[in-house]
């Protein structure tokens, strides 16, 4: 029986997904190649912090309001909660950058204050005594991105949705440019309309039915340390951001120069430093060209680059055991937007990708705008920015 919607990727995104379409009453079949969140989504460390981009402040809102209500109607706890969040400066061009991404912020709704170093040691006793200062930002939380995802397609099922995980989708079935399903080990599968939520992976799939979206994968490494017994970190660190108008973003995949040059070079690293419920912390983070899914060996530069990072900001963690080290492939789109709606050129097609660093906040209120576009046939309020079609010409 051919289903109203195939979803294709069962990360956050597409379980946001899946249970937004399932709501509309719509039957919903969603494929993933893996188990859940074996992507992106099982790599990150949760953060959910405030981004400087006007677009994205009333998606951040929304999705504090979503993962609140589905904390308190879940039996499963996905760790949500409210989190501190400090940008540090280790020195005066770093307090310039957290300065300018602090007013970022204050512009767009979420409440900043600069602090010296000698506030900074009391909020942050673990932290260098010799760091330059802080920016306290307001309103960031965390939870566990891979219970989140779980918890969102416990929601998708009870909402009528299947799922089939370990499940690839090899291609795309066409009748003219119009898609009318995929196609899997198991044969094609039908449908009225098929969402790619396959990450950095939904550039080849759309490919196949003539689509091109500029999405690129983007690797980043993180480090975890086991319960700090030295001091207690209360608050998500940041030496920078890859966010907005200042700190590191990549506005492309990687060039031929990128990939020739050492690690240490195509690689970009700044401190992160998030704290979790049991006193362990996950020390990031780095991104860097990511052309094929499973070779890690940047990997080899990248984590003592963070451990160093780490050591310079935090030398207080120098004697922590290390627990272990992973990689995950972010979904990058030129301007650091979503890319969410109708895939150009190819009708029955869509896409939610291209959440690059922040596909926890931004995937509840994206899954909402998609689900609205595709039920009702016409762009929502709110959804212009992250239209695919944006990158045309
Ligand atoms: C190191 C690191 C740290 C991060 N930290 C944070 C953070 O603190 N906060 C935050 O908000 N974000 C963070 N991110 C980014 C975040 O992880 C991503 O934005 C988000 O997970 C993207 O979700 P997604 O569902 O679009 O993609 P993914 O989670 O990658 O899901 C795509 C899914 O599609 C599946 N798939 C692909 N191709 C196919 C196919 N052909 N057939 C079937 N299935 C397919 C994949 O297996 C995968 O499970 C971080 C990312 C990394 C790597």
């Amino acid at each position: 029986m051919a289903h109203d919607v195939i979803v294709v990727g069962g990360g956050i995104a597409g379980c946001a997904a899946a249970e937004r379409l399932a709501g509309e009453g719509l039957s919903v079949l969603l494929l993933e190649r893996g188990a859940l969140a074996s992507g992106a989504t099982g790599r990150n460390q949760g953060g959910l912090l405030p981004s400087p981009m006007p677009a994205c402040g009333g998606l951040f809102a929304e999705a504090i309001a979503f993962y609140e209500e589905a904390a308190r109607e879940s039996e499963v706890s996905f760790r949500f909660r409210p989190h501190g969040y400090l940008l540090v400066a280790s020195d005066e061009d770093g307090l310039v950058r957290a300065r300018s991404h602090g007013r970022a912020l204050s512009d767009v709704g979420f409440p900043t204050q600069e602090i010296g170093p000698g506030e900074l040691r009391d909020l942050e006793p673990g932290l260098a005594p010799d760091l330059a200062g802080a920016v306290v930002v307001e309103g960031a939380h965390a939870l566990h991105p891979v219970l989140a995802a779980l918890v969102l397609a416990g929601r998708a099922v009870h909402a009528g949705a299947e799922i089939r995980t370990h499940t690839s989708v090899r291609g795309l079935t066409t009748d003219g440019d119009r898609v009318t399903g995929v196609v899997t080990d198991a044969g094609p599968l039908a449908a009225g309309a098929v969402v790619l939520a396959a990450g950095s992976w939904a550039r080849s799939l759309a490919q196949q039915a003539g689509s091109d979206v500029p999405v690129f994968g983007a690797r980043g490494w993180l480090v975890r340390t086991v319960p700090v017994t030295d001091t207690v970190f209360r608050h998500t660190l940041m030496q920078s951001t890859w966010h907005g108008p200042v700190g590191l973003k990549r506005s492309g995949p990687p060039l031929l120069t990128d990939v020739a040059a050492p690690a240490t070079t195509a690689t970009q690293v700044v401190f992160s430093l998030q704290p979790l419920p049991g006193g362990e912390v996950v020390l990031g983070s780095s991104s860097g060209p990511a052309l094929q899914p499973d070779d890690v060996r940047d990997g080899e530069e990248a984590v003592p680059l963070i451990a160093a990072a780490a050591a310079r900001h935090a030398p207080v963690l120098a004697k922590t055991p290390v627990l272990a080290a992973w990689s995950g492939v972010r979904p990058m789109s030129p301007d650091g937007l979503p890319v969410v709606g109708p895939a150009p050129g190819a009708p029955g097609l869509w896409l939610l990708t291209g959440f690059g660093i922040d596909g926890m906040p931004l995937a509840p209120g994206t899954a909402r705008l998609l689900t609205e576009h595709l039920v009702s046939g016409r762009c929502p309020a709110g959804a212009e920015p992250f239209a695919p079609g944006r990158f045309d010409g």
